[in-house]
């Protein structure tokens, strides 16, 4: 929605009379699953800390350590006199994870997003996204100046057709891994073929599945059992399953290489705190080593999901730790989300927006730290819920 900006109060009215405004709640402690939210103990469902790292105590004593040696603040970009060997020994740790030559840090997903589309293409070449990658990776499209295609939701023939249909230029396809608000899969081996075929490059974001998918946890690539046969462009998220801030792009050394000279984003910006490298070279070596809490956190996803068909819910064809509990409409997504916190489970509605109109839902996530009883009591207070409300 557009408005002038005399009339934001009009603009807000709007928002509100559509079930389209939003507000912030606020945390008075760590991130959790058990937090204190607007001053009241409540059961979180809403959050990507999705194995507990965020305030793990190796990886907050790496923060603190890492503040003590390099001071809070980078002090300048990278390529000015903000890169330390905090940062350098972080990138390499991301490579050797992912499998891939070489990794750049940027200082946000979002930001890794639009300075890597930006840089890899401009006017006259193409970029393909499925319909519902991450906001950042639409922006990224849309900034770059390249003609930009969207097909419809992880349809490997309706890409392949809009493939055959450009000629010049550089092709650039671009999807997530997981899909955020869904939590499903991106199609990634017909992807790569499709991108082989066509002589096109393949970007994954896949800011949910590191971590989390894959037996170490390297991702959706691991998942499918496809690292090291193919050389994509990967980015990841520090902000999620690591528990930290911040992001990478990985990918072959000339690519990278090419990023320090050309991406926007990582040139024109502060360096992340080298403490948030230190620390999330702990929580790294934590995702590695600890594959239980993958193994939970998979546990618990297939609890929910069996008891949410139980109930009769409309779920989402999701692996993952994020659930989508479709509704459809805003002001019902809304009054479900409204309902579970009053009965203190933290839940978020998701609307448009975020999802297409017509798809609001509530967005469950997991976290390893989670315990069965945790979900039990999800599933009991949507059992609660008056009839009709969460079910057709
Ligand atoms: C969260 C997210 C981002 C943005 O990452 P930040 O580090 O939070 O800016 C990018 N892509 C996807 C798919 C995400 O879910």
């Amino acid at each position: 929605m557009r408005s002038d900006l005399t009339n934001l109060t009009d603009a807000l009215e709007g928002l509100h009379a559509r079930g389209l405004h939003r507000r912030r709640r606020m945390l008075s402690g760590a991130q959790g699953v058990e937090v204190c939210c607007d001053g009241r103990p409540v059961l979180n469902f809403s959050s990507n800390d999705y194995l507990g790292l965020a305030n793990h105590p190796d990886v907050v004593q790496a923060f603190v350590r890492g503040a003590e040696r390099y001071g809070v603040g980078a002090g300048a970009s990278h390529l000015v006199s903000g890169h330390s060997v905090a940062h350098h020994a972080l990138e390499e740790a991301l490579a050797d994870f992912v499998a891939c030559e070489r990794a750049l840090l940027f200082s946000t997903g979002y930001m890794a997003n639009l300075g890597t589309i930006g840089a890899l293409v401009g006017r006259g070449d193409w970029i393909f996204e499925d319909r519902l990658n991450h906001a950042s990776l639409l922006d990224g499209g849309l900034l770059s100046g390249a003609r930009l295609k969207r097909y419809p939701h992880a349809d490997v023939v309706g890409l392949r057709q809009l493939l055959l249909s450009c000629s010049e230029g550089t092709k650039l396809i671009v999807t997530d891994g997981v899909f955020s608000m869904d939590g499903d899969l991106a199609p990634l081996p017909a992807l790569i073929d499709a991108a082989r075929e066509s002589d096109a490059r393949l970007m994954i974001d896949d800011a949910h599945g590191l971590g989390v998918l894959g037996r170490n946890g390297a991702g959706t690539l691991e998942y499918f059992g496809l690292t090291r046969q193919v050389e994509p462009i990967l980015v990841g998220t520090l902000g999620k399953a690591l528990g930290t801030f911040g992001a990478f792009v990985a990918g072959q050394h000339d690519l990278i290489e090419f990023l320090v000279q050309r991406a926007r984003t990582y040139i024109y910006t502060t360096a992340l705190p080298p403490a948030v490298a230190e620390a999330t070279r702990v929580s790294l070596g934590l995702v590695k080593e600890q594959s239980w809490r993958r193994e939970k956190l998979h546990a618990l996803v297939v609890r929910f999901r069996d008891g949410a068909r139980q109930l009769g819910l409309d779920l989402s064809a999701s692996p993952t730790p994020i659930q989508a509990v479709l509704l459809g409409d805003n002001e019902r997504a809304l009054a479900v989300s409204e309902a579970l916190w009053e009965g203190g489970l933290w839940v978020s509605a998701i609307r448009p927006p975020t999802v297409p109109a017509g798809t609001a839902r509530l967005r469950v996530t997991f976290s390893a730290m989670h315990e069965d009883r945790h979900v039990d009591s999800l599933l009991d207070a949507f059992a609660r819920l008056p009839k009709g409300l969460v079910t057709h």
